[in-house]
């Protein structure tokens, strides 16, 4: 039962740790049924999906883009997310800004980092954020604000190696908290965990669980 899970997860969430129910692939009923349940921050991870729901369910729902995100999509998503977790490079993030401007909005940001094992994830190293965080064209950007860190652990039956990636997006907040957002209090968000590993994440110090099977089920995987 979704209403259940919901529950069952949000109950044993420490203070300071907020679900994002990921309901990629999921149909409204199903996250109405969430809805009912009290949930109101959910995540999706294509463009062509999250716009629809957003525009029919209802408009309390923070929605969360939380896939890897093509510049050309940006244009669909600015007018209904709340925040971006995936933002991988500066160009990605000047296209949000721009899209958020012609809304009037701004875009909270969180930048995704590499720490797993497998080549096909996304991410910066934080040599090439910090890259970005230094120069100019950042600074110009008025309609974004970044509020924090993504990261996704490798998929590994090893809770070690699992705590020691997660461990690794948590210095690597640290690190740019002291470096670039020391005066921000705004930039406070780590997510990381889902449904196999959200517990880990949480002892590594997540403010954001991203769980989607662990409440609505295995997926039905659509095309896009
Ligand atoms: C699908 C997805 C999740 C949720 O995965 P589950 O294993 O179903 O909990 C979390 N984060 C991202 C980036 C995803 O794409």
């Amino acid at each position: 039962m979704i209403s259940e899970n919901i529950k069952h997860i949000t109950e044993s969430l420490p203070a300071g740790v907020r679900l994002v129910a990921v309901s990629k692939f999921n149909p409204n009923e199903s996250i109405v049924e969430a809805y009912n349940a009290g949930q109101r921050l959910f995540g999706e991870s294509h463009a062509q999906e999250l716009v629809p729901k957003a525009e029919s369910l209802p408009k309390d729902i923070k929605w969360h883009f939380i896939g890897h995100l093509q510049t050309n999509k940006v244009k669909y998503i600015a007018p209904y997310v709340s925040c971006i977790e995936s933002v991988d490079s500066l160009h990605l993030l000047k296209e949000i800004d721009k899209q958020a401007a012609k809304c009037g909005r701004v875009i909270d940001c969180l930048l995704q980092f590499h720490v797993a094992q497998e080549e096909t994830k996304f991410g910066f190293s934080i040599d090439e954020c910090r890259q970005m965080l230094s120069s100019e064209e950042y600074k110009t950007l008025l309609n974004i604000n970044i509020t924090g860190v993504m990261g996704m652990a490798s998929i590994s039956d090893d809770p070690a190696q699992i705590a020691g990636e997660f461990t690794h997006v948590k210095e690597i907040f640290n690190t740019l908290k002291v470096e670039f957002f020391a005066d921000k209090p705004s930039f406070c968000e780590i997510s990381m965990g889902m449904t196999h590993d959200y517990p880990i994440a949480i002892r590594c110090g997540a403010t954001l669980i991203r769980v989607g099977s662990g409440i609505f089920g295995e997926r039905m995987y659509i095309k896009h």
